[in-house]
């Protein structure tokens, strides 16, 4: 049951890789855990917002039940969560038309995941300039109060505050300006190979990416061969040792330990004493996961089942936001 007596928070991952990698896991996922202890929570999967690029159907069907199963497996409780699929709640691309229409063609061009994904693209859809917009409609159906989100997420979420703000201003409060949760110490977690990009779904090569489904040896291997910086010491400095920082954020977040406390440990050591302990720790914190997953995807109808139920629930707020939307700007 979703509890209305508490604060509501709303978030989703895209379903667009076969895994979901670790900065979805501790830049979002595990917020969504914590914070489906203390609020009315609706997590869902991005399927709409996958296909601004362009996505195999059989593969987009797959990736969305398995980002499903990744969600429950890494700790939402279908009980205590209500997690659903973007496209089963038609109010998401319903709002988003309104919202589009109450958005700039600056606003949405100036959005810097935009010239990003954009400059990657051959073909660049209008979907991918209007995602923001469908992210406003995914977030203000749900009126929440808390958006926990990934730092490359601040700027959406900004004009999400916008456009609510606009909305309601010019017909009267209708929707709840909602706060983004962006953790400051896991709010962007970097490539192990590139420690100046961003870890990504999209990034081509998932040597850098540390998938929340790979095995024991990938991981391994992955982060011993993790690009660290210049001389030995195990600091963190994100500035000039970007490499070891990251690497250090990782392990403060598998362990819950802080950062001081590790590096203090690892004093007078060497990076790959570092990386040897932090891939013991990272197999232990995924392996069950992936184990989990694993079996939650081997009977896909009770998965499913708790799909429809979450589109259920979700479809009776989101369509009550939405009559109220339609009513004020003068749909009949
Ligand atoms: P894509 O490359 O397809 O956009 P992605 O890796 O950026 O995939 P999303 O599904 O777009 O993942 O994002 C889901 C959530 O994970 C968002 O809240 C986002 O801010 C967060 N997130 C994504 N990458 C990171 C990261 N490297 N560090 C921390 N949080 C992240
Ligand atoms: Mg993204």
């Amino acid at each position: 049951m979703t509890n209305s007596s508490q604060p509501r928070t709303v978030s989703g991952i895209q379903a667009t890789s076969d895994s979901l990698h670790l900065g979805n896991y501790i830049g979002a996922l595990q917020q969504f855990v914590t914070h489906q202890e203390s609020h009315d929570a609706f997590y869902f999967i991005a399927n709409m917002h996958a296909i601004t690029v362009e996505q195999d159907p059989a593969e987009l069907r797959e990736r969305t039940l398995r980002t499903a199963a990744q969600f429950i497996a890494a700790g939402l409780d279908p009980e205590k969560s209500t997690i659903f699929v973007q496209s089963q709640v038609p109010a998401h691309p319903q709002l988003s038309w309104v919202l589009e229409c109450t958005t700039s063609m600056g606003e949405a061009s100036r959005m810097t995941q935009f010239k990003d994904k954009s400059a990657k693209q051959e073909h660049v859809s209008l979907g991918l300039l209007t995602y923001p917009a469908l992210m406003a409609a995914d977030i203000l159906l749900y009126n929440p109060q808390l958006v926990p989100v990934g730092e490359d997420q601040r700027q959406h979420l900004e004009l999400t505050r916008n456009l609510a703000e606009r909305f309601n201003y010019r017909f009267g409060k209708t929707f709840t300006v909602p706060e983004a949760q962006i953790l400051k110490a896991t709010a962007k977690i970097y490539d192990l190979q590139n420690p100046g990009a961003k870890m990504s779904k999209s990034q081509p090569s998932p040597q850098g990416r540390i998938d929340i489904l790979d095995d024991a040896k990938a991981l391994t291997k992955k982060i011993k061969s993790a690009v660290t910086d210049d001389g030995t010491e195990i600091a963190f400095d994100p500035e000039n040792k970007p490499g070891v920082s990251n690497l250090l954020t990782i392990y403060s977040s598998l362990t819950s330990r802080s950062v001081d406390d590790i590096v203090a440990e690892y004093e007078g050591k060497m990076y790959g004493h570092l990386k040897v302990d932090l891939a013991e720790v990272a197999v232990e914190t995924l392996t069950p996961v992936r184990e989990r997953t694993l079996e939650l995807l081997e009977d896909r109808t009770q998965l499913q089942a708790i799909l429809d139920r979450g589109a259920e629930k979700a479809s009776a707020i989101a369509e009550a936001t939405l009559r109220e939307v339609y009513d004020k700007i003068g749909f009949i």
